[in-house]
């Protein structure tokens, strides 16, 4: 016979968005169980990776310098937003962005100092002290404190909602099946950007040369069962966040250490030793996300930054060590490059070189002139041995694919109206306000701001 257990509240997922919901809905008198499918040493999802949110803040704080009005704020996600945002939504996370921190410190996360260094986030972002990891940390302390029920290695497997209300979750909980009935539920789930198969679907066999930047475990199956319940989609399948990983990542969770700065400092060709794109088309951080898509789209969704010694020390390091040789050509061949072909385009962008004061702080003006792709900017030409090289694939973020959420956090249904009692928030509702592109803090932010609507909606529903 199948277990079954009863509470006020249930939250699927243990991220940033399920523990904001989890702890919101404790404040206001629920009793809660939170499920989270990861064993405990890998709870936290995508969350454990994390290092900042994005805050609206009228005057300088201890932890950001002077201001970043709610306008700025909505100005920025816009520009991201390539026309496709819900301005209300938006709006709404915006603007409660402002409470976080205060929030947040009350759960016992903590915080850096303004960031110094090549970021330039110390006015809109703020930092938490020991990243990701600590702040998950702190959550489930304060949840442990306050007698939520944490549930690891417990997997949401099927739901039971009737119309438009939720009844109970079936849920496999270290291999045994438990029902869980509940007044209300919060879906935090994540996205889907570790089921591969599903992105097979959309991507084809390149799919299978994907890193995945986060957890193993955002299998997306809680979005499906939404939809199959009757949940308006939002998003596209195929919108992902991807940047340019070390391809010598692990295939899973190697977070943010695998990520490469070194493109917009020489060039990248691909398998055939050719180059496919401006690698110095705009300042990194606002180009950055577009080269895991670029990558992916690829012959074998690989390819190569190469560089010489003059820019060696210009870009964070990766975590793995670059590979060196004395010619171009050398360096081709441990990389497995046809070397002729490579040296071919280091010539004729070599050649393409203009002349120009190289500044890698501001839109400079070396650039190519007569050569497809052109380099835009901080073009060198690469001619001092040793020469450098790392092996780039796409590295996914997220997805943008989820449900429909109202502006009170509630699924909302494909033929009309809201479900009652199930409320859902974090990346699975992304799509909500951003179906492509991204504002760095920008997840965690909207993750807690709407998490928190929805548990204390979820804890009202049950009362
Ligand atoms: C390397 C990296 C760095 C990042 N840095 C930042 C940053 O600094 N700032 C920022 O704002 N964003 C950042 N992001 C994005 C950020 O991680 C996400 O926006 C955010 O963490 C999403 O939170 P979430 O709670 O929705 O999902 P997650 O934190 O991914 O949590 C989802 C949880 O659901 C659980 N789960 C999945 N399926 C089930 C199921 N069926 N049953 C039960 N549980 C289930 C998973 O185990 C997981 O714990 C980063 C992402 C990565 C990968």
């Amino acid at each position: 016979m199948t277990a079954s257990v009863a509470c006020d509240v249930l939250v699927v997922g243990g991220g940033n968005a399920a523990m904001a919901a989890a702890l919101s809905a404790c404040d206001h008198c629920a009793s809660v169980i939170v499920i989270e499918r990861a064993p405990k040493f890998y709870r936290g999802g995508n969350s454990r990776h994390t290092r900042d949110f994005r805050i609206m803040h009228e005057k300088p704080t201890e932890h950001m310098l002077a201001t970043y009005s709610p306008d700025e704020f909505l100005d920025d996600l816009r520009r991201v937003a390539g026309g496709e945002m819900d301005e209300g939504l938006a709006r709404l996370v915006v603007e409660r962005s402002e409470a976080l921190p205060a929030w947040l410190s009350q759960q016992g996360v903590r915080w850096q100092e303004p960031l110094a260094g090549t970021l330039h986030l110390a006015r809109t972002n703020m930092f938490m002290l020991g990243g990701g990891r600590a702040m998950m940390n702190a959550y489930y302390r304060t949840a442990e404190k306050k007698r939520i029920a944490i549930w690891y290695d417990a997997m949401l497997e099927d739901i039971d909602i009737a119309g438009n209300v939720f009844g109970s979750a079936q849920v496999r909980k270290n291999g045994e099946v438990v029902r869980i009935r509940a007044c209300a539920v919060v879906f935090a789930a994540g996205g889907y950007e570790a089921n591969i198969s599903w992105l097979r679907q959309h991507w084809g066999d390149a799919a299978d040369n994907f890193i995945i930047r986060g957890t193993a475990y955002n299998q997306g199956n809680t979005i499906d069962l939404l939809l199959s319940a009757g949940a308006e989609p939002v998003g596209h399948p195929q919108a992902f966040h991807a940047v340019a990983v070390d391809g010598r990542a692990p295939k899973f969770d190697g977070g943010i250490v695998t990520r490469l700065d070194s493109v917009p400092f020489g060039i990248v060709v691909n398998q055939r030793g050719e180059r496919f794109y401006d690698e110095g088309e705009d300042f990194w951080p606002k180009r950055y996300a577009i080269w895991g898509g670029l990558i992916a789209r690829q012959p074998g969704q690989v390819a190569y930054s190469i560089i010489d010694s003059k820019v060696v020390d210009k870009f964070m390091p990766s975590v793995f060590p670059p590979i060196v040789a004395s010619s171009v050509a050398d360096l081709a061949i441990r990389l497995g490059l046809d070397a002729s072909r490579v040296q071919q385009t280091v010539d004729t962008y070599n050649a393409a070189v203009q002349p120009g004061t190289f500044r890698p702080g501001d839109l400079d003006d070396c650039r190519t002139v007569g050569v497809e792709p052109c380099k835009s900017h901080w073009a060198q030409r690469i001619d001092t041995p040793p020469f450098y090289a790392y092996p780039l694939r796409a590295g996914i973020t997220f997805t943008y694919r989820g449900v429909r959420i109202g502006p009170d956090a509630r699924v909302q249904l494909a033929g009309g109206g809201a479900m009652e009692n199930a409320f859902a928030a974090g990346e699975m509702v992304a799509g909500n306000v951003l179906r492509r592109g991204y504002l760095a803090g920008f997840g965690l932010t909207m993750g807690a701001v709407v998490g928190r609507i929805a548990g204390e909606g979820a804890a009202r529903v049950a009362r």
